[in-house]
């Protein structure tokens, strides 16, 4: 019998800059992930960039593949108590994903500029808007949290 109500699997890759971390996204739908912007001063540092952009996946559908070398792993408190894990490329310093203390054995946070499609996962929403860059305009038909929990 037909499973109507299945949902359709979606396998995604990424790798850093070098391609000498590679990793598979397998996702049971595309509801699994939930990417976002975030606004806050962290991820400006972390990213490089006016935001941090990572989408939220199951740790089990996240996975290194075989060919691929080891991350280095950046840990620190991020000014509020918690500890985030950060994993990067030792070579090229591409930033693949990160993780706080309390969801490390949960999820992961993907950094979506390494996923080979990144628009594959489109964002659903925006945190700590309340530190968006004044000439960046607010994503249009997303949710919008001015701080990080509202
Ligand atoms: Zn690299
Ligand atoms: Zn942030």
């Amino acid at each position: 019998m037909e499973d109507q109500g299945k949902t359709e699997v979606v396998n995604l890759t990424g790798s850093c800059f070098c391609r000498r971390l590679t990793y598979k996204l397998r996702l049971d739908s595309k509801d699994d992930a939930r990417t976002s912007l975030c606004h806050c001063s962290n991820c400006k540092k972390a990213f490089g960039g006016a935001f941090g952009l990572t989408a939220k996946v199951p740790l089990q559908s996240f996975l290194y593949t075989k060919e691929s070398g080891t991350p280095k792993i950046h840990s620190a408190d991020n000014g509020s108590g918690s500890i985030i894990h950060r994993e990067f490329c030792n070579t090229c310093g591409s930033y693949i994903c990160e993780y706080g203390d309390a969801v490390k054995d949960n999820f992961r946070y993907i950094a979506v500029g390494s996923l080979d499609d990144p628009s594959a996962l489109p964002p659903k929403g925006e945190f700590n808007c309340i530190e968006r860059e004044k000439w960046m305009p607010e994503i249009p038909d997303v949710f919008h949290k001015q701080k990080i929990k509202e």
